[in-house]
């Protein structure tokens, strides 16, 4: 209710601003990182729209400029303050009107809007990741007190529901489901920025998600930082299995998503819904991050290389012509080449379709950071090539399983290079891009898949 009416206050500055501009003002959302943020910038847009704001084409030319940043990576905060930089420079010589804000994992931290605060004074908003529905209070506050506003919490137990949104596509989306995450990975600085883990009740996620049915959306992508321990913290508790099976029966949900799993909570129970319901997606993003138990213990992933190829086992028997894609670290602190070798015997045994490679990169204020034998970068770099080819070689073999038969395509968009295509997902994520017009997109069609060219399909219309 309160934001609501901040709403309506920033509607009535906005209109003078509309005045004294000459036009209504524009925003520009810059987002960075996963899936969390994408969706947090949604609801932002949602937020900015609902107040009159409406979409720039570029940062350089919007009224306000939003960066929702991530902290994952310590580069990932150099490159957002060389950026700033830049914008800063448009600020002083085009456009003084401009406002600047700055939200996300990254100003969760307390050093860097301390830097913010001393080093760029012309930004003029800042708030963290807990406190992003108050977007309407913050931008009014922005707009009638002097100097910067900088509004971030520790940590919060609320869950705002029912503020509006701007889906990218109108088709499909994410849902949250959950936020935070309890589990402490030793080298990921997620818990630290976005709080311990807090469950959507069921009644309120099935509710969202039949009004997107209503709403066009045939697609939902059910979010959270390890969504298979959903409903732990709810009085009465409920499962991710559980949920998952109630989402699938909403009427006009035809394909149904999760991400991202943590193996170390994926239970029997899920893996049955997945078998057992043809809408579920027959694709489990399921991050392995290393093949080595040692690694996995120094990583804090409470599971050794046993468990998940027995998960692994239990998927593919039960779940047809399964995807199974994941994410690997090269070069964790105390990795060896024998480490480092069973990470590729793992690729070689799972046979991922594809996988989200990274190369380890030290993130203060993790435990890993402070590790001894941090692995050098000439080394680690040499094993990160060898594992990418790897994982090129095995995701081609995978993914082209399917040529020479017809399946079902969620047409997502007209093909960015060739306009006589349409892109869209079969509904094991694989991309698929074929002969068609605008009018497919958002459409669920049967297309033959003529030809296999590695990560994804050239098809035709059956
Ligand atoms: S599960 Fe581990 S890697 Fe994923 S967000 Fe939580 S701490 Fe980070």
């Amino acid at each position: 209710m309160r934001q609501r009416e901040y709403i309506e206050k920033m509607r009535s500055v906005l209109r003078d601003r509309t005045a004294s501009f000459g036009h209504c003002p524009t925003f520009f959302i810059e987002t960075l990182g996963c899936q969390m943020n994408a969706k947090d910038s949604e609801k932002f847009a949602g937020i900015l729209k609902e107040i009159g704001y409406e979409k720039a084409p570029g940062e350089f030319q919007a009224d306000l400029v939003l960066y929702n940043t991530c902290t994952v990576r310590e580069n990932a905060n150099t490159k957002i303050y060389g950026h700033l930089g830049q914008l800063g420079a448009v600020k002083r010589n085009q456009n003084p009107r401009m406002r600047i804000a700055l939200c996300g994992c990254m100003m969760q931290e307390p050093d860097e809007v301390q830097t913010v605060r001393e080093k760029y004074p012309f930004v003029d908003l800042v708030f963290g990741t807990h406190n992003g529905f108050k977007l309407a209070e913050l931008l009014y506050r922005m707009e009638t007190e002097e100097g910067q506003v900088i509004d971030v919490w520790e940590g919060t137990d609320m869950i705002v529901e029912d503020l509006p949104a701007i889906r990218k596509y109108r088709f499909k989306t994410g849902v949250n489901i959950m936020y935070g995450c309890n589990n402490f990975c030793s080298y990921c600085i997620v818990p630290y920025v976005r709080g311990r883990e807090r469950s959507r009740t069921p009644e309120n996620i099935l509710e969202e998600i039949r009004f997107l049915a209503s709403d066009g959306v045939r697609e939902v992508m059910l979010l959270g930082q390890n969504v298979n321990s959903y409903g732990k913290t709810l009085d009465p508790k409920v499962s991710f299995s559980e949920l998952l099976s109630k989402v699938a029966q909403v009427d006009g949900i035809d394909r149904v998503r999760f991400m991202t799993s943590h193996p170390k909570d994926l239970s029997d129970d899920l893996i049955e819904t997945m078998a057992s319901n043809p809408r579920i997606a027959n694709h489990i993003h399921l991050p392995l991050q290393s093949g080595s138990d040692r690694i996995l213990q120094k990583m804090n992933r409470h599971y050794d290389t046993a468990r998940y190829l027995e998960i692994v086992e239990k998927l593919r028997k039960s779940v047809p012509e399964l995807q199974i894609t994941t994410d690997l670290i090269v070069g964790f602190p105390g990795e060896t080449e024998e480490d480092f070798q069973a990470t590729l015997d793992m690729v070689r045994e799972v046979r991922f379709a594809s996988a989200f490679t990274f190369l380890y990169s030290r993130r203060t204020g993790t435990p890993a950071a402070k590790m001894p034998d941090q692995v050098p970068d000439d080394v680690a770099n040499e094993r990160f090539q060898r594992l990418l080819a790897l994982v090129q070689e095995v995701g081609r073999e995978e993914s082209g399983k399917l040529a020479g038969r017809t399946m079902p395509v969620l047409v997502d968009e007209m093909n960015r290079q060739d306009r006589h295509l349409v892109t869209g997902r079969l509904m094991d994520n694989t991309v698929v891009h074929f002969p068609g017009g605008a009018e497919l997109v958002g459409e669920i069609v049967p297309v033959f898949l003529r030809e296999s060219k590695g990560f994804y399909y050239l098809g035709e219309r059956s």
